[in-house]
């Protein structure tokens, strides 16, 4: 069966003073319809340009070269024409930012944001707009939507108006919401709060999600698939229990152990991953990870990882998966994050 999103080898560039930026660097992903799945790592890592090529909003000096490919439903993304892409962006395909209060209007009301996209996309009257708007603001928990539906953003919290926003996305229905760190603004119980209402409308509508996110731990709670993502290329990619219990490449554990653990009632300081990531206006020709990473060995400064398969949805790149690596000292992570 086809997949509803299939991204193969997604090369996106930006041409700055400096030099030409290669921010994603063959990336190849799917998701499948009503599925979730993740995409980790740092900031500046390339996850948020990977979602933003979904739906062709690269602009002004950036470019997805020639090569890559991006389907939905087995359609030529790429090959969209405006009013193709205007039909994509929303009703099949819709995106949430982490900051809210940047993506609403400040000077519009908040019900004439829902009604706008609602009359645009779905072609119907003011009065029906009203009504369904309403009743969006209820589904994302907003209380008493009638008498808010004429206030500003500003009269709302931050989760409100990620709820907002969430309403907004889904309200033409698209068979995959974008959710680029979502939670990253809020604080931890409404973080949680979020992350229910997304898994809750997920079960309602079926929706796809792919979330973009530097968090292990949201990740925990409501993906089941995850793609490591570092200096523009996926470093490994499993189930959620691959990735938490089984992971096989370096970067992937020490995501693990920068992740708080509210049972660890020792004194030591969050471990953080030394380093920074490479330039990528000249990548380097070994394994990015190298400088930070200290299973490093000289194959790895010399040559690129080459992908290994543990089994149909497992694989990373790393040389330590090799035949003769040496054997590393590898985290127990079935002992460490068992919790998960
Ligand atoms: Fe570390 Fe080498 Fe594996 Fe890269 S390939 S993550 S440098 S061991």
């Amino acid at each position: 069966m086809a997949h509803l999103l299939e991204v193969e080898d997604l090369k996106v560039s930006y041409k700055t003073y400096q030099g030409t930026v290669h921010s994603v660097r063959g990336a190849s992903f799917t998701i499948d319809e009503g599925e979730t799945v993740a995409l980790v790592g740092e900031s500046g890592c390339g996850k948020s340009v990977t979602a933003k090529s979904v739906l062709r909003l690269i602009r002004d000096n950036g470019e997805i070269e020639t090569g890559s490919a991006i389907r939905f439903e087995n359609e030529n993304v790429l090959a969209m024409k405006k009013r193709e892409l205007r039909h994509f962006r929303g009703e099949q395909v819709s995106i949430i930012f982490q900051d809210a209060l940047a993506s609403l209007n400040p000077t519009m009301r908040v019900g004439k944001q829902i009604t706008e996209m609602l009359i645009q996309h779905r072609k119907i009257s003011s009065e029906k707009a009203r009504e369904e708007a309403i009743e969006i603001m209820r589904e994302v928990g907003i209380p008493d939507p009638e008498s808010r539906f004429d206030l500003y953003p500003h009269s709302f919290s931050g989760g409100q108006r990620q709820r907002i926003m969430i309403g907004i996305a889904l309200s033409c229905k698209p068979k995959l919401l974008i959710a680029d760190e979502p939670t990253t603004a809020l604080d931890v119980t409404v973080q949680d709060q979020i992350i229910t209402l997304l898994r809750e409308l997920q079960d309602y509508n079926n929706t796809a999600i792919l979330l973009i996110t530097h968090d292990l731990g949201v990740v925990a709670n409501i993906a089941k698939r995850v793609y490591v993502m570092y200096a523009g290329q996926i470093v490994e990619e499993g189930t959620v229990g691959d990735i938490f219990y089984r992971p096989k490449h370096p970067y992937t554990w020490a995501l693990l152990k920068a992740v708080p653990r509210l049972d660890d009632d020792t004194k030591d300081e969050l471990a953080s991953i030394e380093g920074a990531p490479p330039d990528l206006i000249a990548p380097p020709k070994g394994c990015p990870f190298a400088p930070r990473c200290k299973y490093c060995m000289k194959v790895c400064l010399e040559h690129a990882p080459c992908r290994k398969e543990f089994d149909e949805i497992h694989a990373a790149s790393c040389w330590l998966n090799e035949e003769g690596a040496p054997k590393a000292d590898i985290p127990d992570f079935e002992i460490e994050h068992g919790r998960f």
